[in-house]
């Protein structure tokens, strides 16, 4: 950004704590920019220990369900929601995983798992299908939708 959003002043270069900034010499207001946009992920396993994914219809590609949070939500109950919208299925036992951060795309992935029981599932208009997944069921990795996708899931796999 050029202009300060607080008082309309022309933001300058500045250097703090080893960080190029821009910074409002009238206000003090700083742009740090590191703004990212956040989405609630969800690993949901069934009673067998598989985890839930989902082939999108965008080239085929399969990934966790999840989405952006949206204001006046939290982290979590966008990622209850993503997951009901992609899936047609209610969550339970909800806990916060991990992060995962894109600079690249500038997202953070807040991820949980949770539990899932009696499944249905009607193609919608994000989702083909969806697949349980395991060891001794795995997904082709060229399969997985980004660089989040890929690292979620390899960290899940080593925890089978
Ligand atoms: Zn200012």
């Amino acid at each position: 950004m050029n202009y300060c959003p607080n008082c309309g002043e022309k933001l300058v270069d500045t250097i703090i704590d080893n960080k190029q900034v821009k910074e409002c010499k009238k206000c003090k207001y700083i742009d740090w920019d590191n703004w990212v946009y956040l989405a609630g992920v969800v690993v949901a396993f069934n009673n067998k220990g598989e985890f839930l994914m989902v082939k999108l219809h965008d080239q085929g590609k399969i990934t966790f369900p999840g989405g952006y949070r949206d204001i006046g939500e939290t982290v979590e109950e966008a990622a209850i929601r993503e997951f009901y919208e992609e899936t047609g299925n209610k969550i339970k036992d909800i806990e916060l995983y991990k992060t995962y951060t894109s600079d690249k795309i500038r997202l953070v992935w807040v991820v949980y798992k949770a539990k899932i029981e009696e499944v249905t599932f009607q193609e919608n208009d994000e989702v083909s299908e969806i697949l349980f997944v395991s060891k001794n069921n795995p997904i082709d990795s060229k399969l997985l939708r980004g660089s989040l996708t890929e690292r979620l899931y390899q960290d899940i796999l080593k925890e089978l």
